[in-house]
């Protein structure tokens, strides 16, 4: 039988995603009961994901963002088009060429398979880069730059910052 040594409940993180319609009690009672439980919880404003339906947004292309999709949208506390207008607007001017998600973490699925990174869904993007046990670390890092064309799309349009809730307005929790 598995015993779980050194267990210690606050490791365990309850993350609680925010939209327009789950404040209030619902918030309060999630909250209630996970500090019961004795683990630890924490909260975001719910974002639009994956990278490719941003794109859409920032090129006006809307009708290419399928229905439950937009009715997401609907559901967010922060539009997304609103948002990503405020993170140009923090970070206009700046030469950036590099991305947290995609040079400071790695993205394994469950065989060990790196990808660029955990925002890209459309196969067209998300490449299998080989298995984390293969190769080098050095190598895989250089081989995600070669497979990364929609990062200068995502980076050029603070795309990047919206995933990394890089937002003052963004993080702000519900008062009520
Ligand atoms: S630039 Fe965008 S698509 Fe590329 S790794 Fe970063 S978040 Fe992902």
């Amino acid at each position: 039988m598995c015993r779980l040594i050194n267990y210690d409940p606050k490791k365990v993180q309850v993350y609680y995603l925010i939209y327009k319609d789950n404040t209030g009690d619902e918030l309060a009672r999630a909250r209630e009961l996970t500090e019961q439980l004795g683990f630890s919880f924490l909260t975001a404003n719910a974002i639009l994901m994956p990278v490719e339906l941003l794109i859409h947004l920032v090129n006006g292309n809307r009708q290419a963002i399928p229905k439950d999709a937009l009715d997401i949208i609907s559901h967010l506390r922060q539009d997304p088009g609103v948002a990503l207008d405020r993170l140009r607007s923090l970070h206009k001017g700046e030469q950036l060429l590099t991305c947290k998600l995609r040079d400071e973490q790695l993205t394994l699925d469950v065989n060990g398979d790196v990808y660029v990174c955990c925002s890209i869904y459309d196969s067209q993007w998300h490449k299998n880069i080989g298995n984390y046990l293969d190769f080098p670390l050095e190598i895989i890092q250089q081989a995600k730059l070669e497979c990364a064309e929609i990062c200068d799309q995502c980076i050029a349009n603070r795309i990047n910052y919206y995933f990394l809730n890089d937002d003052p307005e963004l993080n702000k929790e519900p008062t009520q």
